[in-house]
């Protein structure tokens, strides 16, 4: 049994007076290894927890319900190191938003030593040449901190994010640390070949660093690198649709918009996810269609709150919402349903079902889980997808009906075209992109990278 340690800026748990487990992506993308294997979990345990017998009693509770390793760290370093510099500095440039990346000194001090925590941490915990599998940016540094400490080890990273092209990420002050963290990494991991061909150019271009398809050759060791486009646990879908609760669900929606067309939009909101444009192009379909029977349903989760672009963001979806109910509403049918709530899964899972369209049109994404959901969901195969050019999922699924997201006029006509398809036109288009997610789902995203890590070979360890 090799072990492995996965590590990410958050536990998946909700710690209030109870601990309870949330079940997102990659839990359950590691749930089958977990089984087999001797498994850790190490990350923020999610909220501020200042007593020191507090700490040791949910690190004990932690441990032995789940195998999670917490890590407790102060508010003032949270807010530096997790709502400073990880999201209002580095999201969005890694989504190509410089004009919302904001700097800050101690920012980036505070990062330093929240990833060395991390660091100190795992380099205590993991068994002799243990697999360790960092995820996403708020950890960038951590790899070669970690690979400082305790070289036998096997450290892989995955970016959740795009890399955005070298000029984007030229602008970051702290561009050259940033990367030369990740390169301490055995195995760095990208969603697409576009985002890893951005990441070898960015390394010649600032560290002066060639590098192959596959490899960048390093000063202490190669670094292997590799595309793995993450995907959805579907069998926890496909499962949550044949309980009872998600056909109330379904039925009560089927009755509630019994007569209509649905179109939904599910996503954090989040500057990233294009959903002022998005009602730009809806306002343009209203205007020149007319149509009274198409209701647009978005569920907007709340999201880093905190953030003063997020709160802008919300004040202005919010008016483009009243303005287009205002002017489009009668009696009877109001156009845009806005909901800044998040749903439970079954109910999401119905929804998904019950949409005739579905709209995901982020400005950029890394990949967008939601376009994938949104086909699984659809057994029969009668639904369409409006999916962005610029998420990664397009680059899987040339069927849907890709648009560019800064054009408006173009998402308003693929929505007309959408609307107007035939059941066999739908069916056609859709069915090769469910199989292709049935085939390459989150359990074998996760085994593919895991297996590419435990392969890497260490002998190549320059000095070893
Ligand atoms: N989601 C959720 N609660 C909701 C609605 C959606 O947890 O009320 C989930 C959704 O099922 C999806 C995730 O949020 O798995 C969004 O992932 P995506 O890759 O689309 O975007 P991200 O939020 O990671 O940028």
């Amino acid at each position: 049994m090799v072990a492995l340690i996965n590590v990410s800026n958050r536990l998946p748990v909700t710690i209030a007076n109870t601990i309870k487990p949330s079940s997102g992506g990659l839990v359950s993308a590691l749930e089958g290894y977990r089984k087999t294997h001797d498994f850790m979990w190490v990350g923020w345990s999610g909220g501020p927890v200042d007593s020191p017998r507090r700490q040791r009693e949910l690190a004990e509770e932690l441990k032995s319900r789940f195998g999670y390793h917490p890590l407790f760290i102060s508010q003032q370093d949270i807010e530096a190191y997790y709502t400073g510099f990880s999201n209002s500095s580095l999201w969005p440039l890694l989504h190509y938003l410089p004009s919302y990346s904001r700097f800050d000194h101690n920012w980036f001090e505070a990062y330093k030593k929240v990833n060395f925590v991390f660091a100190e941490n795992i380099a205590e915990l993991a068994e002799k040449d243990a697999l360790v599998w960092v995820h996403d940016y708020h950890l960038m540094l951590l790899p070669r901190l970690l690979h400082e400490l305790r070289p036998d080890l096997r450290i892989g990273y995955f970016l959740h994010t795009p890399f955005p092209s070298y000029e984007i990420f030229r602008c970051h002050p702290n561009r050259q640390e940033l990367l030369e963290g990740l390169l301490g990494a055995d195995l760095i991991g990208f969603h697409t070949s576009g985002y890893l061909r951005h990441f070898r150019s960015t390394v010649l271009r600032l560290l002066g660093r060639e590098s192959r398809i596959n490899t960048i050759a390093g000063k202490g060791h190669d670094v292997t690198i590799g595309v793995y486009p993450i995907s959805i646990p579907t069998d926890k879908f496909l499962q949550k649709m044949t309980s009872a609760a998600y056909s109330r669900h379904l039925e009560e929606y089927r009755r509630a918009y019994a007569g209509k067309k649905v179109v939904i939009g599910v996503e954090r909101l989040d500057y990233t996810k294009g959903v002022p444009r998005r009602l730009e192009a809806i306002e343009a379909f209203l205007k020149r269609t007319g149509r009274k029977d198409v209701v647009f349903i978005f569920i907007n989760v709340p999201s880093r709150e905190s953030v003063p672009a997020y709160q802008a963001l919300r004040r202005e979806i919010e008016h483009k919402v009243s303005r287009i109910n205002g002017n489009f509403a009668s009696i009877g049918n109001i156009p845009v349903h806005f909901i800044h709530q998040s749903v439970n899964f079954s109910r999401l899972c119905a929804l998904y079902t019950l949409a005739d369209v579905a709209m995901v049109t982020p400005l950029v994404d890394g990949m967008n889980l939601v376009a994938k959901e949104y086909l699984i969901c659809k057994p029969d195969g009668d639904g369409v997808l409006i999916l962005s050019e610029f998420a990664g999922a397009a680059q899987e699924l040339p069927q849907a009906s890709i648009v560019n997201p800064y054009d408006t006029a173009q998402m308003a006509r693929a929505l007309e075209n959408a609307l107007n398809r035939t059941p066999e036109e739908r069916q056609k288009r859709l069915a090769p992109m469910r199989r292709r997610i049935l085939r390459y789902n989150a359990q074998r995203w996760a085994g593919d990278f895991i297996a590419d890590l435990a392969g890497v070979d260490k002998s190549v360890e320059k000095g070893a």
